[in-house]
């Protein structure tokens, strides 16, 4: 019998009462500003059935991903304000000198089991073991596609500090990471570092590992400013979490921002108040007063019934129709956060996407889409 990983259900212990203060908690669980509406669609155990066994042929990729590896050499010249995507929602930035993380995910399988659950679509284009020392590591919730037990273990020796929400400190503690490199904040709080302002901001969505822990830790976005540079750099990094008021209000109190890095996947019609269909990514990112939108939590892990290139091709098709600069580089390609490129549709390489497409538009645009200008 397959070993399941060490991972599940570990105890929240450390300072619950402290969470009593928190306006987002009531009754030992967290919750989000809006209440599921009694009428929004929630998975039902049909839904879960589909998803687990009659999942759509073209939501993973026949073969595996192009990627661009990474190496440890690279980093080490890589200039001031470069950014990585790894992979899903695992990016990697040089800020102020220091490189930081957010929801490093470096496990074959997003799930508790090492035999069983969404497995990834390709290799980290670095290794866990070849990264530099970490300045932080930001974390938005414990949901096993963000959260990954054996990264976190492997990164304690090499990382400064842990941002996180609420409670997951409580995880991160119980797995090794000690008091004095967590650093836990409830929505609206924030720290400096370096002269950069890291700040918890609110999010619609739920977390949970195991089948009786659900909401007992925060889920939040992230703020990510660097204001001492000469231009002042400001980025939003989502996590995960269905389309409400709370990105307008994210907008007010800190944008505009030169970069979101946007959830873009996983959308489904029988769960839109945790995740967000394209539209409302490209809407949230509007809200934000964002300028360059980096689609994430895709091209990595099989988790809903859409197609696995479906979240490229419709924000692709989404940003030429409302005029938003979408930035798509290949995993482990440098994107400079002071100058962003929009990189190539590298995804189509693995698949006949107007042959397959789920969504007209797409599939009419791919012809202009290979020819869009570099912005
Ligand atoms: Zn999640
Ligand atoms: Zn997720």
């Amino acid at each position: 019998m397959p070993k399941a990983a060490p991972t599940a259900s570990s105890p929240l212990s450390a300072a619950n009462a402290a969470y009593e203060d928190s306006p987002q908690y009531a009754g030992g669980r967290f919750r989000n500003t809006h209440p599921r509406p009694a009428n929004s669609p929630k998975p039902n155990t049909k839904t879960l059935l589909k998803f687990f066994f009659n999942k759509p042929p073209n939501s993973e990729p026949a073969s595996p991903l192009p990627i661009q590896p990474l190496s440890r050499a690279e980093l080490e010249v890589a200039p001031e304000h470069s950014l990585y995507r790894l992979g899903h929602s695992t990016m990697l930035m040089k800020l102020r000198g220091g490189w930081w993380m957010t929801d490093p995910v470096f496990a074959e399988r997003a799930s508790p089991f090492s035999f069983a659950g969404p497995k990834r679509f390709h290799a980290p284009p670095i290794a866990l073991k070849d990264l530099p020392p970490l300045r932080g590591v930001i974390l938005s919730h414990d949901h096993y596609d963000h959260l990954d037990h054996a990264a976190i273990r492997a990164l304690i020796p090499r990382t400064g500090m842990f941002l996180c929400p609420l409670g997951v400190g409580d995880r991160l503690a119980a797995w090794g990471v000690s008091a004095e490199k967590i650093i836990q904040h409830d929505w609206w709080q924030a720290s400096e570092v370096d002269g950069l302002r890291l700040t918890a901001t609110p999010a619609q969505h739920f977390s949970g590992r195991g089948l009786r822990d659900g909401n007992r830790t925060l889920w939040s976005s992230w703020v990510i400013e660097d204001l001492q540079n000469t231009q002042a750099l400001r980025m939003f990094f989502s996590g995960d979490g269905g389309y409400f008021d709370g990105f307008a209000e994210i907008g007010r109190r800190f944008g505009p921002f030169q970069l979101t890095l946007m959830e873009t996947g996983a959308y489904d019609e029988h769960w839109p108040y945790v995740h967000m269909h394209p539209a409302q990514s490209l809407q949230a990112h509007k809200d934000l007063g964002g300028h360059w939108l980096l689609p994430i939590h895709n091209g990595t892990f099989n988790l809903a019934m859409h197609a696995w290139w479906d979240p490229f091709e419709q924000i692709l098709n989404l940003g030429q129709q409302h005029g938003i600069a979408i930035a798509t580089p290949m995993m482990g390609e440098r994107l400079d956060l002071d100058a962003p490129h929009a990189g190539t549709p590298w995804w189509r390489a693995c698949t006949d996407v107007a042959a397959h497409s789920t969504t007209p538009s797409a599939a009419g645009e791919a012809t202009r889409l290979d020819s869009r200008p570099q912005r």
